[in-house]
């Protein structure tokens, strides 16, 4: 189990420059924007760069935040808002995943609030310590990267830029200088306290449940529920419009949006992407992964073994076109994106059956 995660991260880690993730970039919106969840629950919304959804939950006498978003000026920028809405301290920080975007400010919680505790699933914490600290030179490497698209028209895989995505990547670009200079001035903090399974917290009149509910997005995805108000911050295992499938387990995740559409909630938030207020996005999800996984196993059923076949044996095999109306309306951009994601989840589902 151990190895198959860490293949998977390494994986990850070399794909961050493919056309999935540069839709995934684009289509970041430019405002930061805060959402009123219920009386003390608020939703964070960062520009793009600034990272994935912060959630700040408010109690009588302490402040519980998940995710800590990315760029440290964002983080200072939600903590400044924090304490306009109350003088209780962020006594805990939850990191709801391992990619850097959801905990790189950590350290500025740390330095704001001394005393902060900062959470994580063990599998979480195990790779955030593996990959936080090299966020610098990835970035480095990801913005030479880029220019070296910009430069050759082509992604690494050699698949060529439309002009829309070479206007993305120069957009990416025009904004990589002031990113690196802020994360050269910062020290990557990890989690401080793991758990495994699930716990509840009370806040003072607010009650906080972290739940593991199965692997998804990566091997410690936590989940925040609150059930007075009927809220779960979901983290990546929801990203709205187009998940984000950079890495992951598609055959667990399919399961554990089952179990997180099984809790009593009214409001969902993503990782990514403004609030949700029904489960039908969630439902969505789960039938575009299951999708994929049965039409990926069917064909390996009736040829061989995925052992013996590589990804592009089966793509053609795969069609998950029904889903792009769903997912995308009638948004060029977000059907453009839609079919980078699809081309990335059989590639997963692939992967996944050929570990097995
Ligand atoms: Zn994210």
């Amino acid at each position: 189990m151990q190895m198959r995660n860490r293949f998977s991260l390494r994986k990850s880690v070399r794909t961050l420059l493919s056309l999935a993730c540069l839709s995934a970039i684009a289509l970041g919106q430019s405002q930061r924007t805060v959402t009123k969840l219920a009386e003390g629950v608020y939703e964070i919304e960062h520009a793009r760069n600034g990272g994935g959804n912060t959630t700040v939950i408010i109690g009588d006498r302490q402040v519980f935040v998940v995710d800590s978003c990315f760029l440290p000026s964002a983080a200072r920028e939600d903590i400044a808002q924090i304490r306009q809405w109350t003088n209780k301290p962020v006594s805990f920080v939850l990191n709801t995943h391992f990619h850097n975007d959801h905990n790189f400010g950590n350290r500025v919680y740390m330095d704001a609030y001394p005393a902060l505790t900062i959470i994580a699933h063990v599998e979480t914490k195990a790779d955030m310590d593996r990959f936080g600290p090299g966020t610098l030179v990835r970035e480095e490497k990801d913005a030479y990267g880029f220019q070296k698209m910009l430069d050759t028209g082509k992604t690494p895989d050699g698949v060529a830029l439309t002009e829309d995505q070479k206007t993305e990547v120069k957009t990416v670009l025009a904004e990589k200088p002031a990113v690196l200079e802020e994360l050269k001035n910062i020290k990557f903090q990890s989690a401080t306290l793991t758990f495994e399974h699930d716990f509840a917290l009370d806040l003072g009149n607010r009650e906080v449940q972290v739940k593991f509910l199965g692997r998804g997005n990566t091997a410690g995805d936590a989940v925040v529920y609150l059930p007075k108000e009927k809220i779960v911050v979901a983290g990546d295992l929801v990203v709205y419009p187009i998940p984000n499938m950079i890495d992951g387990y598609p055959v667990e995740w399919i399961q554990t949006l089952q179990n997180l559409a099984q809790l009593d909630a009214d409001t969902i938030v993503p990782g990514h992407g403004p609030v949700l207020h029904d489960k039908s996005y969630v439902y969505l999800l789960r039938d575009l992964m299951k999708s994929a996984v049965d039409q990926v196993n069917e064909t390996l059923k009736q040829t061989s073994p995925a052992m013996f076949q590589t990804v592009n044996d089966v793509r053609g095999t795969v069609d998950l076109t029904p889903f792009r109306q769903r997912f995308a309306g009638n948004d060029p951009d977000l059907a453009t994106a839609f079919d980078d994601l699809s081309a990335q989840l059989v590639k997963l589902v692939f992967e996944e059956a050929s570990s097995r």
